[in-house]
């Protein structure tokens, strides 16, 4: 039973492919660069010693359609699927779903129109998705294929906590309001964090950290999310890479008024400039966090300003949630960078988060807890894996419409 997720962006495609008997990657790759001169694939396929082999191949890869198909080509060759029949359905990462998207949803023309509405508000994102979703349609018609939405999972937020406070006609007419993004993380991370407490989800109040290069934080309660940092985009909230995260809106309006910057240049500089980048010259933490050894002071404020922002959104939700069971850390920095679990920990133990640092320090390998046994609240690093989270809701909605047909013919 094997499913194939794909990643569609504006000039990649990333894959993997999992039989979900046992929810193992039989491949996994990409292609990078499709149209341009270096266009290459990267492809890993589990060998039968259960190792995973690499091979790279740089050829000319024109559009997204040549690319389907030398992923078709490439998974035949290697093994790992004897053709696209043998897939149960194909997972579809899709960013933006709007207030329409609530749980994933079978991909119809019906369905692909929904998405394109929504291109607006996911300029970069949806019409790159949409191309992925086309090309595997027309390449691999008999299999299903399901759209996995990015937004779905802060659908739950409640409206006290997704309306800005500007005149209620922009929301009517511009669908302006909070949505938030990371959602198959933050999903995946509080399913793990339930079975590794050996709790129920719906008992559980969790705050999940997804930092990566991009950043975000999710209140959960008993399951659903009630409120995440970021917004109409994902420019809001927490430092990330290149990204400012929250900001006095009229620094905008000042910055413009002050330079004469145009708007796109203005939100290249929020988007691209900011965040680690804009306060220390580099956004790869890893590379933060060693000049900030070496002594070099904005690499250091850097890391102070990124866990005080991170401490303020623990505050607060804690405050939301009514109380806290879980801390969860997960995403590139959140996983590895125990210097930032520690500075987003220190000063909390009022609020019953206590770190165990020789936990934080030790090496790890799959969830582990990192709280000191006085701690009220546990501190958990879960390793995130939006993909399978992917393939799981892809299954289930299958599964579902499954029986929904089956429940059909038996009333008819
Ligand atoms: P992601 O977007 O989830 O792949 O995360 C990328 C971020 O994780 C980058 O800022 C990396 O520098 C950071 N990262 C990955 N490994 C480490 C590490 N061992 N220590 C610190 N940061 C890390």
């Amino acid at each position: 039973m094997k499913v194939l997720v794909l990643n569609s962006g504006s000039s990649s495609i990333k894959y993997q492919l999992f039989d979900m008997r046992d929810e193992s990657v039989l491949a996994a790759g990409s292609i990078e660069q499709i149209g341009e001169p270096g266009s290459h694939l990267s492809h890993r396929v589990r060998t039968p010693k259960g190792e995973m082999a690499k091979t790279v191949r740089t050829l000319a890869i024109s559009d997204h359609r040549q690319g389907f198909q030398l992923i078709s080509s490439v998974l035949r060759e290697t093994g790992a699927l004897a053709d696209t029949g043998e897939l149960k359905g194909i997972g579809h990462r899709v960013v933006h779903g709007g207030e329409k998207f609530k749980e994933p949803a079978r991909v119809t023309p019906e369905v692909l129109t929904a998405i394109r509405a929504l291109i607006p508000l996911a300029p970069l994102h949806n019409p790159a998705n949409l191309l992925g979703m086309e090309v595997a349609m027309e390449s691999a018609p008999a299999v299903p294929q399901v759209a996995v939405f990015d937004t779905a999972f802060h659908q739950s937020i409640p409206p006290h906590a997704y309306h800005y406070a500007i005149p209620k006609k922009l929301y009517e007419t511009h669908q302006i309001r909070r949505y938030g993004f990371h959602g198959t993380s933050h999903r995946y991370v509080a399913k793990k964090a339930a079975e590794f407490l050996d709790k129920p989800l719906e008992s559980l109040n969790l705050i999940s950290l997804h930092l990566g290069n991009g950043a975000s934080a999710a209140a959960i309660q008993q399951g659903k999310c009630i409120d995440t940092s970021m917004g109409l985009t994902p420019l809001e909230g927490l430092i990330m890479g290149t990204r400012c995260g929250d900001l006095d809106p009229a620094i905008i309006f000042y910055l413009a008024r002050e330079t004469g910057l145009s708007s796109e240049e203005i939100e290249s500089i929020l988007n691209k400039e900011s965040g680690l980048k804009g306060i220390c010259g580099v956004n790869d933490m890893r590379t933060v966090g060693e000049m900030a050894q070496a002594g070099d002071p904005e690499a250091q404020l850097a890391i102070d300003m990124y866990c005080y922002r991170i401490k303020k959104y623990i505050g607060a939700y804690h405050a939301a949630l009514g109380g806290l069971d879980g801390l969860i850390f997960t995403g590139g920095i959140g996983e590895n960078a125990n210097f930032i679990r520690a500075g987003c920990c220190q000063g909390l133990a009022h609020l019953g988060l206590e770190m165990d640092t020789g936990k934080n320090r030790g090496p790890r390998e799959g969830c582990s807890a990192i709280e000191s046994g006085a701690s009220r609240v546990k501190i958990l690093v879960i390793p995130t894996n939006e993909e399978l989270e992917i393939a799981e809701q892809t299954m289930a909605c299958l599964e579902a419409d499954e029986s929904r047909s089956t429940l059909c013919l038996r009333q008819q």
